[in-house]
């Protein structure tokens, strides 16, 4: 133990010098009682706030009875939970999991298994786009292909091409006789809130359909209502193979999903794939009350409309501060600001003013808040981040006096 890092964590986070005690809606509260408006959401996860009652009632209730019994049995939750999730999409079937990059993992191990139960072992390869991030595990940095996640890792895992993003031709001239599917998020989050356009995600379905390879769209960020659709591909009018999620579903319990059609699951069949705790009566018993609250007649018409008006006084700001803020980008309740000041500096201006937000790749600000947020939120946002600009100016002004 050292005196500068007595800290027994792993010192993989560079962690803001903050702890919260509880939260409430969209709001969190410090050790010391500050309250803090949260905009970060725990990284686009809590997509009900904190402590919504719903889930704290489901939550508890379910911790009085049972939690854990593993896959050996039926476990009812997981039953009702994926037939609501495959009544509400394109899915037949789902699998669940504990994380966003196990739903990748098993999207990614599905693909593959469809081709080789379909006679083709030999089509095995993924194709993803620069910008990509699909999790952290060795095949998710892989899938990602950003150098930056994959320094030091030993040998890139084997499957994986990369394509520029929202370029058809490059997409074509990389697909060959190995290539098993294409892998997309409908916006990248981590990336920097970028969108693919509506065309693009056509153009995916359509050389898919005629090269019989599987589509997958990672939206582990972009689902669960967070665009103002219940997943972000709706809005381009074309359905995936296979669909990860995880964040949004649990609202802050862990929990993942890999949604398919019965065709492209059929090869994950008894033993082939497998999780100890994946769908446990606990975070189901969450799962289903999200699905509650997100299924709600006008639920999706209201993250809609704070997402428009949220994005209107995100660019009346733009006006105000052109030296800060460059662009705002995204789509719903998952927004972001392009900035032109590096935006950890800025993240630790907005801290000051007791808003929290989330970095992004791109020099991104990403405005991710509960679904459940309301135009006052916004206001008080704008606000903060408005001080947060101005008292950057200030610092700039004095530093070139
Ligand atoms: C967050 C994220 C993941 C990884 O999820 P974890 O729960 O951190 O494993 C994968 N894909 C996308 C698009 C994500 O945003």
């Amino acid at each position: 133990m050292t005196e500068q890092n007595a800290s027994a964590l792993v010192p993989a986070y560079a962690r803001a010098d903050i702890a919260f005690e509880r939260g409430e809606g969209a709001y969190l509260f410090d050790e010391k009682g500050e309250r803090y408006l949260d905009f970060a959401g725990g990284i686009a996860v809590n997509s009900l706030g904190h402590a919504h009652p719903h889930l704290v009632k489901a939550l508890a209730e379910q911790a009085g009875k049972l939690w854990h019994t593993s896959n050996l049995y039926r476990i009812p939750g997981q039953e009702r939970l994926a037939r609501r999730l495959a009544d509400a999409t394109f899915a037949d079937v789902v699998f669940f999991t504990n994380s966003g990059v196990e739903a990748v993992e098993c999207a990614i191990k599905m693909a593959r298994r469809f081709h080789h139960v379909e006679g083709h072992p030999e089509r095995f390869r993924i194709i993803t786009f620069e910008g990509a991030f699909h999790g952290r595990t060795l095949a998710g940095i892989a899938a990602g292909g950003q150098q930056k996640h994959l320094d030091g890792f030993g040998p890139k895992v084997d499957g994986f091409d990369q394509v520029p993003f929202g370029d058809v031709k490059a997409l074509e001239k990389a697909i060959g006789p190995a290539t098993a599917a294409l892998m997309i998020e409908p916006i990248q989050g981590e990336g920097g809130l970028r969108p693919a356009d509506g065309e693009f995600l056509r153009a995916l379905r359509r050389i898919c359909d005629e090269r019989g390879l599987l589509l997958i769209f990672d939206e582990v960020q972009t689902g669960v209502g967070r665009t103002g659709k219940l997943f972000a591909h709706e809005w381009a009018g074309v359905t995936p193979d296979i669909m990860p999620i995880a964040k949004g579903i649990g609202s802050g319990f862990p929990v993942g999903a890999c949604l398919a059609t019965a065709r492209a699951a059929k090869g994950l069949v008894a033993g082939t794939h497998g999780s100890t705790f994946g769908g446990n009566p606990l975070a189901m018993a969450v799962g289903n009350a999200v699905l509650d609250e997100v299924l709600k007649p006008g639920f999706l018409e209201h993250v809609q409309r704070m997402g428009n008006y949220a994005k209107q006084q995100l660019a009346g700001l733009i006006a105000e501060h052109p030296d800060v803020f460059a662009e705002v980008r995204g789509q719903g309740l998952m927004l972001g600001l392009k900035m032109k000041v590096p935006n950890t500096e800025f993240l630790a201006a907005l801290r000051k003013q007791h808003m929290l937000a989330v970095g992004g790749g791109d020099n991104v600000v990403r405005i991710v808040p509960p679904l459940i947020v309301e135009e006052h939120h916004v206001r008080e946002a704008v606000m903060a981040l408005s001080a947060a600009a101005r008292a950057l100016e200030t610092a700039k002004q004095k530093a070139a006096e």
